[in-house]
């Protein structure tokens, strides 16, 4: 069985994505910020949607979901934390719990702090993590129900996640998540290279996500508050590493 991955833009810099078997058109939806270019991925490569699967309770992704069941008779999945604040759906998942498509193993991963209830799911026959608005292409999501320490902890989860892993994230944020991660850690050569890279993709319109972790672990402040660089950069050399998370977080809001 082999299996296609589409990366689909919504809205103003959101994105949906959705996996497919290449074999019967079966296909699994991750998110639905927006209708219409989504139905139009479906309709355009006759593709039967088996599955959606919600990472937040956030409009801007699942304000498509109406619309799209409208036409499509899919099994709806989000987080049982959330059900008081998602539609109405089929399937309520936690961490730890493991959800099949096409014969493909995921896990569910609780990657609460931008919102609490905020899940993330790693299918790993495909090395891909689909994050939401958790981990991000060098960022993460902001802080508007958790805690710095939560979403610290939900990060260094992911961490332990192989190299190769594809984050699909929910936006297209890159670009300024780029010159702020800079501002913090600009002795890192890595970094650099990847912000020229970044900056010239964002300008010919190409897509920043999905992300590499293997980058993401090199380049993401975020992923990186045991940094020595960026400690001496924020003058925190003996702070723990939650409190330069929480450092690096408010910095990026102000930003
Ligand atoms: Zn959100
Ligand atoms: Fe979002």
């Amino acid at each position: 069985m082999s299996f296609e991955l589409i990366t689909i833009p919504c809205l103003s810099d959101n994105y949906a994505f959705i996996l497919y078997n290449v074999e019967n058109r079966s296909a699994f939806l991750v998110d639905a910020p927006e209708a219409d270019p989504i139905n139009e991925v479906l309709s355009k490569n006759n593709l039967n949607l088996e599955k959606i699967f919600l990472t937040h309770h956030h409009a801007d992704h699942i304000d498509g979901l109406d619309k799209i069941l409208e036409k499509h008779s899919a099994v709806t999945i989000g987080a049982k934390a959330d059900i008081h604040r998602l539609p109405k759906l089929d399937e309520y998942v936690q961490a730890g719990d493991q959800l099949l498509f096409q014969g493909q193993v995921g896990e569910i991963f609780d990657v609460s702090g931008h919102t609490i209830g905020h899940i993330a799911l790693y299918i790993s026959a495909q090395s891909i993590l689909f994050s939401g608005d958790s981990l991000m292409a060098l960022g993460c999501g902001r802080l508007f129900e958790g805690s710095a320490e939560q979403m610290w902890h939900s990060l260094s989860r992911l961490l332990s996640l192989p190299d190769n892993t594809q984050i699909c994230s929910g936006h297209e944020y890159t670009e300024n998540n780029a010159s702020f991660a800079l501002s913090i850690d600009p002795k890192n050569h890595e970094l650099v290279k990847r912000c020229e890279q970044v900056k010239l993709e964002r300008s010919k319109g190409v897509f920043t996500v999905p992300s590499e972790l293997g980058l993401e672990k090199k380049t993401n402040p975020f992923l990186r508050p045991f940094d020595k660089n960026i400690r001496e950069k924020l003058d925190m050399q003996r702070s723990t590493d939650v409190e330069v998370f929480s450092k690096i977080r408010t910095l990026k809001d102000n930003f």
